[in-house]
């Protein structure tokens, strides 16, 4: 009998499947950018933008001219830095990196391993969502699809580390 071999999802088809989980599912059942002018896709003047996941620069081949991508110190694994993406404030919704399809939300790996969808500690200074709500506030389709998004991500090693060391650094921000 011939045997089933399960080989690793390759990066684009983890990525497509995370967003495909996630859908269309936003944080509000309405436009939230009405509430704060969009805030968190405004162009500041020093560089701003969001950590793209592991190798997630793979579903950004052919970059649009207005997104540009930087190097970062961020280090989730030994020689393995995050990429930053920046905008000029606009984009077409199918080409969001992950972060901005999850804010104001993000995976937290507790210390024990376990995982929790929580407020984006990075988010308070920008997002109202972020500063007045909590995660139960939020349209449970939207949570629910970062949860599964989250879940599948946390299948892939780098992912994992990478959603670990943001976690830490969470910590040090005094969740
Ligand atoms: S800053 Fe928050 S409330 Fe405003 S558009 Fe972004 S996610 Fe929505
Ligand atoms: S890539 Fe799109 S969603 Fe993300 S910050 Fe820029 S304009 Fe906003």
């Amino acid at each position: 009998m011939s045997k089933t071999v399960t080989l690793p999802l390759s990066y684009k088809r983890l990525y497509e499947l995370a967003y495909a989980a996630l859908g269309d599912a936003t944080p509000l059942g309405a436009d939230c950018g009405q509430l704060c002018g969009a805030a968190c896709c405004r162009v500041e003047e020093e560089i701003t933008g969001m950590y793209l996941f592991p190798e997630e620069n793979v579903m950004l081949r052919d970059l649009p001219s207005y997104m540009k991508l930087y190097d970062t110190d961020f280090e989730y694994d030994y020689g393995r830095y995050a990429d930053l993406i920046t905008c000029d404030g606009h984009c077409e919704r199918e080409r969001r990196p992950l972060a901005c399809r999850i804010f104001p939300l993000t995976p937290y790996l507790r210390e024990d391993g376990g995982c929790e969808i929580i407020i984006d500690p990075r988010g308070k200074g920008i997002c109202p969502l972020a500063r007045a709500m909590t995660v139960e506030d939020l349209e449970p389709g939207f949570v629910d699809g970062v949860r599964r998004a989250s879940n599948i991500l946390l299948k892939n090693k780098q992912a994992r580390l990478f959603i670990e060391k943001l976690s830490r650094q969470f910590d040090e921000l005094k969740l």
